[in-house]
């Protein structure tokens, strides 16, 4: 079968590799379409040194069953299908309490690290356990379920969020998704900031009550003064760099909540008399665990749209060139999905 290897950093090969058998517990899936995530760009260069050559990435993908383990019995060959990124244990501390994304032996389909290496899915086939796998309605096209990821990771920091019905809440940072999921969770008004004036076009047309722009606007003055001076009662924080926590933390009210999704910055300072004496509370989120079923029946209602986010959907041929356009931060350049 056709794979796209990275052979070594900021090189990707469209290369013939052996095709691959399911386990028992596992399902063959051919691949119609595989979303280039950023964390695939930033793996790319080495920069994360989270995709160590050779590796085959890709973990936004939706296809259809080919083959199903001998121990599979809830799904057949033929089923449209997408899958969880995140392969969890199912035995450990964490698993039994549901919160499969900190599962201890957490492994990521397409990463490769010193600990494991996992094929994934920029390929014609990957093999999956059937227990991370989900059928897809037939009204949801291969490339919109290719980013239900992203959809879950938005749908996950809400849910963790605390968010009440009418609450105000400020998305940090190009949350498009994160914007319509707390539009969906019954948020009252919902304000973008970000620095890029064509995504805070699109977060307007998707449902966003103010759109402001940190390059030329005091933000923090102009969410208080939406807001009667109090702040916002929640937070999601999409990008994770010290200017734009601090925008978080500073635009919401007494007692509000800061969830933090972005974490491009390994490390930050931070404000924390302000985080203290206001009595903040700053949450993380972590992927997801446990809410695809929900975000693939919300993108099925339209409730959650990723179409607007979709620039191109290329063959798998072209991935190396996507990549670079990606890597170089092409202006306007959103979502590339791959299909081979
Ligand atoms: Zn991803
Ligand atoms: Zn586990």
């Amino acid at each position: 079968m056709k794979a796209l290897v990275l052979s070594e950093y900021k090189k990707l090969d469209l290369v013939e590799v052996a095709k691959p058998q399911p386990s028992e517990e596992e399902l063959l899936i051919k691949i119609q379409a595989c979303g280039i995530c950023g964390s695939d760009v930033h793996g790319y260069d080495g920069s994360t040194g989270r995709r160590l050559p050779p590796i085959v990435m890709g973990h936004e993908a939706a296809g259809i069953i080919e083959a199903v383990g001998t121990a599979v019995s809830d799904f057949r060959r033929g089923q449209r299908v997408t899958f969880d990124s995140t392969v969890f244990c199912g035995k450990c501390f964490f698993c039994h309490r549901g919160q499969v994304n900190l599962c201890n032996r957490r492994e990521v389909i397409g990463v490769s690290t010193p600990g494991f290496r996992r094929m994934g899915a920029f390929a014609e086939y990957v093999t999956v356990p059937a227990r991370i796998a989900y059928t897809l309605p037939d009204n949801l096209p291969f490339s919109h379920a290719a980013l239900i990821e992203a959809v879950s990771v938005a749908v996950h920091a809400v849910s963790l969020s605390g968010l009440e019905l009418e609450d105000t809440v400020v998305v940090v940072g190009a949350g498009m998704i994160a914007l319509q999921a707390a539009r969906t969770a019954g948020a009252g008004k919902v304000y973008v900031i970000d620095q890029d004036d064509t995504r805070l076009e699109l977060a307007r047309s998707l449902g966003a009550s103010e759109v402001l722009n940190s390059r030329d606007r005091a933000v923090v003055d102009a969410i208080l003064g939406l807001t009667n001076g109090r702040g916002v009662d929640a937070a999601l924080e999409c990008v994770g760099v010290a200017a734009s926590v601090e925008m978080a933390v500073e635009s919401v009210r007494k007692g509000g909540a800061v969830t933090l999704v972005g974490n491009i910055s390994p490390t930050i300072e931070i404000g924390l008399q302000s985080i203290v004496t206001r009595q903040i509370r700053l949450q993380g989120s972590c992927a997801s665990s446990g809410e695809y079923p929900t975000c693939i029946s919300l993108m099925s209602r339209g409730a959650i749209r990723v179409d607007p986010l979709l620039s191109v959907v290329a063959p798998l041929e072209e991935g190396a060139a996507w990549f670079r356009r990606l890597h170089d931060r092409e202006p306007g350049l959103m979502k590339v999905v791959l299909q081979p």
